[in-house]
């Protein structure tokens, strides 16, 4: 999507961390961290939300958890716990919408969430 700034990030039009890479995802640091590990994976493919998703994507999805799973233990949280977060809409906190999930980790997290 041309003016998407995740597609942009994706593209190499705009600077970011970057912590993993392959054909499917992209993980950067998040610009503004809500925690010691705050990272977030994008899809490669511009799909808005939960909401745009078909069967096809069932198993970039699936990839996206195993991956985050593997990250947040490589960085050493697999004890403590770590939160996979992903907003839909404006309403639940989206304001890039593209999607993406959050992985949070390296302090206490309350429930529910605000
Ligand atoms: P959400 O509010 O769930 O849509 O999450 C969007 C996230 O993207 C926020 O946590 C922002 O801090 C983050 N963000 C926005 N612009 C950038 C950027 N250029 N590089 C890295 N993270 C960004
Ligand atoms: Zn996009």
């Amino acid at each position: 999507m041309e003016n998407c700034i995740f597609c942009k990030i994706i593209r190499g039009e705009i600077p970011s961390r970057k912590v993993f890479e392959d054909d499917q995802i992209l993980v950067i640091e998040d610009i503004t961290p809500q925690a010691p590990l705050h990272l977030l994976f994008l899809s490669k493919k511009h799909l808005v939300n939960c909401l745009d998703l078909t069967a096809a994507d069932d198993g970039l999805i699936g990839y996206i958890h195993r991956k985050a799973g593997e990250m947040a233990r490589q960085k050493g949280y697999a004890e403590s716990g770590f939160r996979l977060v992903q907003n839909n809409g404006a309403g639940a906190g989206q304001s890039v919408f593209h999607i993406h999930f959050h992985l949070l980790a390296g302090r206490e997290f309350a429930w529910p969430p605000g």
